[in-house]
């Protein structure tokens, strides 16, 4: 029997304001005593989340977060669209005026987001940065202040992190 439940984004975000907090400061302290085989174990939490989350009944990181889109990105999005990379870029993306001056979407929710059915309209083409979102099966310490800023905004990795507390902690 599938263990997959739709998402309600309203509950999920009033769960996740309450719960945040301890779940940031949860994973400060794995990160820091990194115990034995963590990667390992967190793979197996993983591929659980996967089973229970439908992310077509979500689209959370599509409304409300933007992509960071490579050169590659880029040329390959506009060559699908049929646009030129500089229509592309002057259409839908502006240039972050600090750090690495990353080029991210002008508006949220995502212009290729379908909010009908929350269907990626570019799925095949689409950039790096969304095939990988959230990260999860990334090293956990070189994503650990990803997902502490995605506890409360990505209900797979809340998921990831409340199975995280219950059978990581304190092995
Ligand atoms: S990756 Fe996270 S935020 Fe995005 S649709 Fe899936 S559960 Fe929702
Ligand atoms: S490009 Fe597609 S997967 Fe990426 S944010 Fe936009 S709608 Fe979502």
């Amino acid at each position: 029997m599938s263990k997959m439940q739709p998402i309600n984004l309203r509950s999920f975000k009033q769960k996740a304001k309450n719960t945040k907090n301890s779940m940031r400061r949860f994973l400060t302290k794995i990160a820091k005593e990194a115990p034995r085989g963590l990667d390992k174990k967190i793979a197996v939490l993983e591929k659980e989340v996967w089973q229970e989350t439908d992310c077509l009944t979500c689209a959370n990181c599509c409304k409300t977060m933007t992509p960071t889109f490579t050169n590659a990105d880029m040329k390959r999005i506009a060559k699908h669209l049929k646009m030129s990379l500089v229509d592309f870029q002057t259409k839908w993306l502006k240039q972050e005026r600090s750090g690495d001056r990353d080029w991210v979407n002008k508006t949220e929710p995502c212009q290729f987001l379908n909010l009908k059915d929350n269907k990626c309209s570019i799925y095949e083409v689409r950039p790096a940065d969304c095939a990988g979102f959230p990260h999860l099966s990334k090293k956990f310490k070189d994503y650990d202040h990803v997902h502490k800023q995605n506890v409360d905004l990505c209900p797979a990795t809340y998921k990831l992190v409340e199975k995280m507390m219950s059978r990581v902690n304190g092995e």
